[in-house]
């Protein structure tokens, strides 16, 4: 936790480049700071090195340059325990090993906090079991997590992300394969721990009126750069449409709760890329 002398910044990205072996970097001196209890949503078109940023600061891949910073501490400088104490991370794509249960992955969010030889709290049981229940995966405790939808799984991962009980969580594109409506429902989750518990969230998302909703703000990357950074407001306006940052579109305020809402306009057909 920050004590009162330090910057608020709870993660700090000096400068950070990033690639992958010879390649050209994928993302390129990119600084931003977030703020401790933000909801920040990147977005940004296919391949412009949003999932590269969130495995960078959960410390899945080194910077080729530039520096990391997690509550005034480079993250070089914590151990994997301790770093998986402050930060949880759901990856966009995940494999889970052969006939392993559904409560027994989603445990395994826990493993940080225990010891070599500690033993199942009562503490670890009740983490598990909120995480479950918040995702609506109890009827599915004992499935095996191979044999589930996509849809599901996805909310097993989540859960096990939210049983790490960490102050920080990297969501990639965490409402994927997810039906409607249990996209309203882990978008309205995330928002709830991160009001309630304070729990600082950066999440990348595509739905721009989904980011648009939920988020403090939008950070919106284009090859490996920050294009534009604000509230939603900021960020989703037709002239950023005509910038290229998306489809053109309308912007209109949202009625119910007045946020910007966006109505792509038909593009001219172009090759899936
Ligand atoms: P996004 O999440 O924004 O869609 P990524 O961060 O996954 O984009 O990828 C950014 C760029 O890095 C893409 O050009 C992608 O092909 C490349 N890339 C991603 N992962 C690897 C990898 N493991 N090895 C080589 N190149 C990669
Ligand atoms: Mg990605």
């Amino acid at each position: 936790m920050n004590g009162g002398t330090e910057s608020t910044e709870r993660i700090a990205l000096q400068s950070v480049s990033l690639s992958y072996g010879r390649e050209p970097a994928v993302v390129d001196a990119l600084t931003l700071g977030v703020r401790s209890g933000e909801f920040v949503a990147i977005v940004g078109p296919n391949g412009c090195g949003k999932s590269t940023l969130l495995r960078a600061i959960a410390r899945l891949m080194a910077p080729a340059s530039g520096v990391i910073v997690l509550d005034g501490r480079d993250v070089r400088d914590r151990s994997p325990r301790e770093l998986a104490r402050e930060l949880g991370m759901l990856p966009q794509n995940n494999v889970a090993p052969e006939g392993m249960r559904v409560v027994d992955l989603i445990s395994r969010g826990r493993h940080p906090h225990r010891g070599a030889f500690a033993r199942w709290t009562s503490e670890d049981e009740a983490a598990v079991r909120r995480a479950m229940e918040s995702t609506g995966v109890v009827d599915l405790a004992t499935r095996d997590v191979e044999t589930l939808s996509g849809g599901q799984r996805q909310r097993v991962w989540l859960a096990m992300a939210l049983a790490q009980d960490t102050a920080v969580l990297l969501l990639d594109e965490p409402t994927t394969y997810l039906d409607i409506a249990h996209q309203m429902d882990a978008l309205e989750l995330f928002r709830r721990v991160n009001r309630d518990q304070g729990r600082t969230i950066v999440a990348v998302l595509h739905d721009l009126n989904h980011a648009a909703r939920y988020a403090d703000r939008l950070v919106a990357l284009r090859e490996g750069r920050v294009l534009i950074d604000g509230s939603p407001s900021d960020v989703l306006t037709e002239e950023a449409g005509e910038r290229g940052f998306h489809p053109p579109c309308r912007v209109i305020d949202d009625p119910q709760k007045g946020h910007p809402l966006v109505l792509p306009r038909a593009a001219a057909p172009r090759p899936l890329r």
